[in-house]
């Protein structure tokens, strides 16, 4: 009896010796279902670099359930090159956390979505893939480009997406009247435009936790591309009071939003050339001799840049000044 009981008990321990550890590793806890903070933690481990704070752990915890389903994840509706590449080490993390990276992958169970806010302009290309939503929104096809890339930030490496929202649509007016681009008029404005004249292009920026995003406006109605995917025509105004996602449609698939835009909107109104000028003080003036000298020029009815200017004086009997500068009457168009 007492050699039965040592035998089973043997058998249990060596059982549980055996199978248990094995088991432990070939069945890990899901990771989507571990607190944020276990979930953090194991990525940690596995090399992803996840700054504190509430932007990544969102992403990051959003991600992960897909990659669980598909381990072939990528993350295509992202336009900032910089969060598709870490959206990739997330997924490597997540697949190695798995130990499935040798292994033959499972169909991805992907469940069917419906876009929400935005309808497929147009049907699938490969091309598609090739540039992202600012490329498309200038109306270009041949990358995947950051505000700045053409005049203040040409290296990726110097990008910081976390820059402020106004910060990043300087850059893009800045790249608006770079050479590449070469539009002279550039007006840039958080107001959404009523109306534009002929000759004239409308484009807008928002920001989020984790990426950027443009619109366009053409034809009277707003288009988009989220990073690698189908362009999408937008079925409302752009506006504050609605986040855009980066719901996507990739090889006729609608796919679900990972990530949103919340910023303010920044609306740039460009144009090869100037519109109309009005002649005006530009506000520019000093004193010398016994003369007061006004600078004045022509001035964009559209984006209130001078394109001329020049220098005008009259008799002054200061300093101090005896007629108020800013009084002075404009002067008759020479
Ligand atoms: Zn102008
Ligand atoms: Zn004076």
């Amino acid at each position: 009896m007492k050699k039965r009981i040592f035998a089973l008990v043997f058998a249990i321990t060596l059982m549980a010796l055996s199978v248990f550890p094995v088991r432990a590793l070939e069945n890990p806890p899901i990771l989507s279902e571990l607190s944020v903070e276990e979930q953090l933690e194991i990525l940690r481990e596995q090399g992803v670099e996840i700054s504190p704070g509430p932007e990544d752990a969102e992403y990051v915890t959003g991600l992960i359930p897909l990659i669980e389903a598909d381990p072939d994840y990528y993350p295509y509706s992202i336009s900032n090159p910089g969060t598709r590449e870490f959206a990739v080490q997330i997924r490597d993390a997540v697949n190695r956390y798995y130990q499935r990276g040798d292994r033959p992958r499972p169909q991805a169970l992907a469940a069917r979505y419906t876009l929400q806010d935005s309808t497929a302009a147009g049907s699938w290309r490969e091309d598609f893939l090739y540039y992202n939503c600012y490329a498309y929104a200038l109306g270009r096809t041949d990358g995947h480009y950051w505000p700045g890339k053409f005049s203040t930030v040409p290296n990726y490496s110097d990008f910081n997406l976390q820059d402020s929202i106004y910060n990043l649509a300087c850059d893009v007016k800045a790249d608006l009247k770079s050479a590449s681009l070469s539009n002279r008029c550039v007006s840039m404005t958080t107001v959404r435009p009523a109306s534009l004249s002929s000759g004239q292009s409308c484009i807008c920026i928002r920001r989020g936790p984790k990426d950027f995003h443009f619109m366009k406006f053409d034809s009277s109605s707003w288009y988009h591309k989220p990073g690698a995917t189908n362009p999408l025509r937008y079925k409302y105004t752009p506006s504050v009071s609605r986040n855009w996602t980066d719901e996507a449609v990739l090889r006729g698939e609608a796919i679900a939003a990972t990530t949103y835009y919340d910023s303010t909107i920044y609306y740039f109104i460009y144009s090869k050339n100037h519109g109309s000028t009005t002649y005006t003080w530009t506000g520019n003036h000093y004193h010398s001799g016994s003369r007061h000298y006004y600078e004045y020029g022509y001035k964009c009815k559209n984006c209130g840049e001078f394109t001329s200017t020049t220098w005008t004086n009259e008799a002054c009997s200061g300093p101090p000044c005896s007629t108020p500068w800013s009084l002075t009457p404009v002067p008759e168009v020479p």
